[in-house]
């Protein structure tokens, strides 16, 4: 039996003080205040620190060396794991032909299956079928749409566990990818996307269920940019989804506030509130070095990356750094962001029976943070993380 004790506990109805947490082969067995803790137990002192559930990303490209879909996917995911990230998915890009991204795909999933890499949840895919004017990497090899022989070879190489597969609504013009989806229960997301509030709703009725990076890649206004009345605009993608209460939206959230504007963030925590918003990384890897560039320059900042064009490409975010830096731009209690940052995008995934949460039964997997919420310690399934 392993307890952590004096643990400022993050619990789903709340915060408990001096709080207890036994522990035993990797599961949570009992939380709570006057526990007993039995003899021989191995006991953590939290020294007051606060104890969340650990971090479920459910949007990483890469980072810590290398891509997820390349050669060393290993290097990616305890890269994050020691950032607090106990549960990922592996997300693989829409750029690739579609030889290369079954390649990929199989390359990764190969790992998993082999037990490599343990807190990979799945594979998951933002696109390919996504709108080309919406993709951030020019050099994309776009789609005209959904073809079942491509969705159905990526289905099979992966057994059918996928964390999420994001589309954009428009290219789906028969639904069918939308369909397809809802009949094998893989979560779908909408992103990279110029769709009019109607196709939002379609999508919606036919189960999509997450927003991938809300207010990144998705028009401003749909279709065309300008509207005919001036003085007007039309609705944005981003407020189409938020007007429907069925989605959950994932959040990049910079230190800078470049991903997602600090006002589009508190108006999503608004509007959406802890049970609807997903922190995540879209994490990448970065080929240059930060310091190399003067602080007026975007490339100086620390969990921000640009592609060798210059443009944009995800982030070079961990959890913990996300975590805090949601709370900066939001206000958001440290309850509500540990809500989002492991409790909500597990239940977007469908992995809340297992992770997301300290509840007994849940895999071990903690993060423990300072009064500065600095990340101090990390375990994963019962076991303390070398950082
Ligand atoms: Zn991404």
């Amino acid at each position: 039996m392993n307890a952590i004790i004096n643990a400022k506990a993050v619990l789903p109805g709340g915060v408990l003080d001096n709080a207890a947490i036994l522990h035993e082969n990797g599961r949570i067995v009992a939380v709570g205040k006057d526990l007993e803790i039995p003899a021989g137990t191995e006991v953590l002192d939290a020294k007051g620190m606060w104890v969340g559930p650990g971090f479920v990303d459910i949007h990483v490209h890469g980072d810590g060396g290398d891509w997820c879909w390349e050669e060393k996917p290993e290097m990616v995911a305890p890269h994050h794991l020691r950032h607090g990230t106990t549960t990922m998915v592996a997300t693989i890009a829409y750029w690739w032909t579609p030889e290369e991204l079954l390649a990929r795909t199989k390359n990764i999933q190969e790992k998993i299956d082999k037990g490599l890499l343990p807190n990979v949840y799945a594979v998951a895919f933002e696109g390919p079928f996504i709108n080309p004017k919406r993709g951030a990497n020019s050099d994309a090899a776009p789609r005209s749409g959904p073809e079942a022989d491509e969705y159905l070879a990526l289905y099979e190489a992966t057994h059918g566990k996928i964390g999420q597969w994001m589309y954009a609504p428009e290219m789906d013009v028969d639904g069918s990818f939308g369909d397809f989806l809802r009949e094998k229960n893989i979560p779908a997301a909408i992103g990279h996307t110029n769709a009019s509030p109607a196709q939002v709703r379609g999508a919606v009725d036919r189960g999509a269920a997450i927003t991938t990076h809300l207010f990144d890649a998705m028009g401003c206004c749909h279709g065309n940019d300008s509207w005919k009345y001036t003085g007007t605009i039309q609705e944005s993608v981003a407020a189409s989804c938020l007007v429907c209460p069925e989605l959950t939206y994932e959040i990049i959230p910079d230190s800078r506030g470049v991903h997602v504007k600090p006002t589009d963030m508190r108006l999503a925590y608004i509007v959406g509130g802890p049970d609807r918003i997903a922190i995540i990384t879209d994490s990448t890897t970065c080929n240059y070095d930060p310091a190399d560039y003067p602080a007026d320059d975007l490339r100086s900042t620390v969990d921000l990356n640009y592609n060798e064009r210059g443009q944009l490409c995800g982030s070079r975010l961990t959890m913990d750094l996300a975590f805090v830096n949601f709370m900066k731009h939001t206000g958001a209690s440290v309850s509500d962001t540990f809500r989002m940052a492991a409790t909500t995008p597990a239940r977007a995934i469908g992995a809340d029976k297992e992770v997301g949460s300290i509840v007994p039964g849940k895999w071990a997997n903690f993060v423990l943070l300072d009064e500065d919420f600095k990340l101090q310690q990390v375990i994963f399934r019962g076991d303390l993380v070398a950082r």
